[in-house]
């Protein structure tokens, strides 16, 4: 059987893959560290100066208290908040977001845009990665907001705050997926699939697969990148068939066929127990975290004087990221198994292992996949068994 790589192309694989190994390595001490100063030392200075600069810019903005439209916005958050003082959260959890930030800046420049260019993976202009950034930095902004607001102001007032926010918000999880569609055109163009035989070939397949879906749609990611990609967005009637250009312009018909059977094996899977387990989790979480802000408050940790004390805010991500990082070994695991079985049902209904073998090996090439990531990579949470397993399983008979 012909190798997966050249020496050559695995060696500039390996080169490509280390630094982000090392990444791997290294960010949750950057990170968890960094909220521990922000819990800790750095604490009081950051709430004194966002209570400096509420109160500053309070002097100067004071007419919008007053003036037609923004009078009601303000005292909606004012009665949200049950008093005065949202905005000195508001400012400090900007603040301490943004200096994270600030900080891991020169570390995401080099892996979103220098380490991406040097190995041709990146077709970013300098314009277009700065505008997705700022795109990107404007939702973050906007996701602390409303979550510092929401949050703190409903912890505030109502003594089971956990039940009455992680409920609707665990039920609104349940239907989110059948919004997606939508989300990544914030990011890129897409346009239907023009008709022609790759278009009649797509759906006899799914047609063979009872599986229905809406429309097929090319997005246009060749403006940020040189990867291939497919996937399926919505569900049922929402369903679409996303493929992006470099698919359409790399991959033969039968490997662009062997794809979308891949992800049509991901369709008929239980979506329920993850779910559930994620609606469990968060209400779970938000049970934690109400436990954690009443102990702050009767022990005075991390300067808090009361309940849900602004300065505890960064109790949530780090709480956040503790939960999300024990977690992800076991989804990790559980994602690679369905990944598995979805080979085995593409294999099943293509009935061709040396087409879909071939598209494996084209997107390993392509994507510069790792076939043999280290081992504390794959467990600590590769969603994907490596590529040269995937391989090996469908080489086999
Ligand atoms: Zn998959």
């Amino acid at each position: 059987m012909e190798p997966i790589f050249t020496p050559d192309q695995l060696a500039e694989i390996k080169a490509y893959s280390l630094p982000y190994y090392i990444r791997a390595a290294v960010n949750p001490f950057i990170y968890v560290g960094f909220l521990a100063l922000m819990l800790g030392p750095l604490n009081g200075p950051f709430y004194r100066f966002a209570q400096a600069t509420a109160a500053w810019l309070d002097a100067r903005l004071g007419f919008l208290r007053t003036a037609p439209v923004s009078r009601v916005f303000l005292r909606a958050l004012d009665t949200l908040w049950g008093e005065p003082g949202w905005g000195t959260a508001l400012l400090f959890s900007l603040f301490v977001d943004l200096s994270l930030k600030l900080v891991t800046a020169p570390i995401d420049f080099y892996f979103g845009y220098i380490l991406e260019h040097r190995y041709g993976m990146s077709t970013y202009t300098p314009l277009g990665y700065a505008r997705d950034e700022l795109k990107q930095l404007l939702a973050s902004v906007f996701i602390v907001s409303a979550l510092v607001l929401g949050l703190y102001g409903l912890a505030r007032r109502l003594r089971r705050w956990w039940l009455v926010l992680g409920v609707p918000v665990a039920l609104l999880m349940l239907v989110a997926a059948a919004l997606d569609p939508y989300r990544s055109r914030a990011f890129f163009d897409q346009t239907p699939l023009e008709p022609g035989p790759l278009r009649t070939h797509l759906t006899e397949l799914m047609a063979r697969a009872n599986i229905p879906f809406s429309d097929v749609l090319v997005e246009k990611t060749s403006v940020a990148s040189n990867r291939v990609q497919a996937y399926f967005a919505g569900q049922g009637p929402t369903r679409t068939i996303v493929l992006n250009d470099v698919l359409i312009r790399e991959f033969t018909e039968g490997e662009i066929l062997a794809a979308v059977a891949h992800e049509a094996g991901h369709v008929n899977e239980s979506q329920w127990p993850a779910r559930i387990a994620s609606s469990v989790a968060l209400v779970a979480f938000l049970f934690v975290l109400d436990r954690l802000l009443r102990l702050s408050a009767a022990r005075g940790w991390f300067g808090a004087t009361r309940f849900a004390d602004t300065r505890t805010l960064p109790l949530i991500p780090l709480l956040l990221y503790i939960v999300m990082t024990a977690a992800a070994p076991f989804s990790a695991a559980f994602s690679r198994e369905r990944e598995r079985e979805a080979d085995r049902y593409a294999l099943r209904l293509t009935q061709d292992p040396a087409t879909f073998r071939q598209m494996l090996v084209k997107a390993a090439r392509l994507n510069k996949m790792d076939p043999e990531p280290p081992r504390w990579v794959v467990i600590k949470g590769l969603t994907h068994p490596p590529i040269g397993e995937r391989i090996a399983d469908v080489s086999t008979p």
